[in-house]
């Protein structure tokens, strides 16, 4: 069934200095829904200019306010605006499916992932603490924590609203003032939440700003930016090196969270009622859009003819449609780039290796209109292939098999990124010795996908510099500084 909003695209604007405003440049940025092709909203397309008054806004604020050393008053903001988001949840869901395509189960689940991680961090901001240390008999040293001053935050398109909160509410409980770019796919979101933010009086007028735009322009000027003392990047791991060598004109702070390619090791005693569901949606949630996305398949060779039968079951069995509908289970990728994209590794995948399922553009009624792809198997590939090496950003799985262990553990290890990983056995040596060997910032056991604000998240290799959640996630905000006293 095609559905239509009909409804009047939505204007949105930066707000700079705690007022709304529209870019200098006079140019809007279109955002159409990923399912109808429907125009649902215009954004601000802003120039260096805007961005660089958004800073100055944000440094005035910084210095002026109490801002910085005040965390009863970083408490109240973020659980303020935590329970703005409670109560419009409903309705930022639907903006969120409607712009991203995602389907509104997974939409809710990002919202509510956002509001929990706001009260996690309204909670730590009343726990920066620092030490102290008897040097000599004379001597004191008191090591305190401090905002590192200001942070740009610049976040990608598949999880807008959770991307970006994940690292907002660290840096503000922490006492930095912050300027957020969001991808330029996905503005709507992220401005709807700022007017939530704009209505809790916590806030200091000025100490957060968004500006929306093109991430060639302004995102690079946030990277080059003197004023700016640090980027958090959330995105593609060739942007984040290109933000590495933009930051190094004021040694900038850089913390990134990249890309991945992450397997599922699947051994021979597995619970496989369990691990199908769990490695299907792995992959298939957010069409595969998705940083930690199980994209790589690692099966023992015993029992890789069940598993593909079961998890071809479960890829077919999956409803393939607008995410606004509630029965939907899997949504549209998001712009016809990422159909081409997707498109074009599928093609590589067919001259690799096998395709199981899948591997098609869907068409028809319900589809034409949007970028739909189907959930794509492929299987009898080798470490040397494309689609096993790069990460596609789609509902493509590539599967490999293993004869033991220690081949499980090289293939699985056999890649630049290293963001995550799941274990699939009974026995729980192996497992914990497959947790130890993985070079990933996070290794799931008997379970994949599971996250919470306590617990830090990250990359190893070309996946990532720094970690995000938790209180690794706090500290990555804060300077530490050594005052001494003699006596
Ligand atoms: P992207 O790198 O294209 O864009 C991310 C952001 O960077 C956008 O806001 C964009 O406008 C901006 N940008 C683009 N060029 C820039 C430049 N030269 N200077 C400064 N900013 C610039 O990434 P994307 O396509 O939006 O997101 C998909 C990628 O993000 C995937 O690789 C995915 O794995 C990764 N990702 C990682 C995590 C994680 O936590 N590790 C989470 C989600 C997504």
């Amino acid at each position: 069934m095609t559905v239509m909003t009909n409804q009047q695209p939505a204007v949105y604007f930066n707000y700079v200095a705690g007022e709304w405003t529209e870019s200098a440049s006079g140019e809007k940025l279109e955002s159409h829904n990923p399912a109808t092709g429907e125009l649902i909203g215009y954004s601000q397309k802003s120039r260096v200019q805007d961005i660089e008054q958004s800073i100055d806004s944000v440094c005035d604020t910084f210095r002026k306010s109490d801002w910085s050393c005040n965390p009863k008053r970083r408490y109240e903001a973020l659980l303020g605006l935590a329970h703005k988001m409670e109560n419009h949840i409903e309705r930022l869901a639907r903006i969120l499916t409607m712009e991203q395509g995602k389907t509104m189960r997974e939409s809710r689940q990002e919202l509510a992932g956002c509001i929990d991680t706001l009260k996690y961090f309204a909670g730590a901001a009343r726990t920066v603490f620092g030490r102290s240390v008897q040097l000599e008999p004379a001597n004191l040293g008191v090591i305190v924590k401090e905002p590192i001053g200001i942070v740009g935050i610049i976040s990608p398109w598949n999880w807008p609203a959770l991307l970006m909160i994940r690292e907002l509410a660290p840096a503000l409980a922490a006492g930095n003032g912050v300027i957020v770019k969001p991808a330029s796919l996905t503005p709507a979101i992220s401005v709807e939440i700022f007017k939530l933010i704009d209505e809790v009086p916590h806030f200091p007028k000025g100490i957060v700003s968004i500006v929306t735009g093109p991430g060639k322009s302004i995102g690079a000027a946030m990277g080059t930016s003197e004023k700016i003392d640090m980027i958090s990047f959330t995105g593609d791991t060739s942007t984040g090196k290109t933000l590495m060598e933009l930051a190094t004109s004021n040694i900038k702070k850089l913390a990134l969270e990249l890309g991945g390619k992450s397997p599922n090791v699947l051994f021979e005693d597995a619970n496989l009622d369990k691990a199908i569901p769990v490695i299907g949606r792995s992959i298939f949630i957010s069409a595969g859009q998705i940083c930690m996305a199980g994209s790589r398949l690692l099966v023992h060779e015993s029992i890789k003819r069940e598993v593909l039968s079961r998890l071809t079951r479960y890829a077919e069995n999956l409803c393939v449609g607008n995410g606004i509908l509630e029965t939907t289970d899997m949504g549209p990728l998001v712009s016809q780039n990422q159909l081409d994209l997707v498109e074009g590794y599928c093609q590589i995948g067919r001259s690799e290796g096998t395709i199981v399922t899948g591997g098609y553009r869907l068409t028809g009624k319900d589809y034409d209109q949007g970028y739909f792809f189907a959930p794509t198997i492929i299987d009898n590939l080798t470490s040397d292939c494309r689609v096993v090496r790069e990460e596609i950003f789609g509902p493509v799985l590539a599967v490999q098999t293993f004869s033991d262990e220690e081949e499980a553990l090289t293939l699985a290890n056999d890649t630049e990124f290293g963001l995550s990983a799941g274990v699939w056995t009974e026995n729980l040596n192996r497992a914990m010795r497959l947790s130890r060997g993985i070079k990933a910032g996070t290794v799931w056991i008997n379970t994949y996908n599971k996250n919470f604000p306590e617990a830090e998240f990250g990359g190893y290799k070309q996946s990532g510099l720094g970690r995000t959640r938790g209180v690794d996630g706090l500290l990555e905000y804060c300077e530490t500084k050594h005052i001494h006293f003699e006596v």
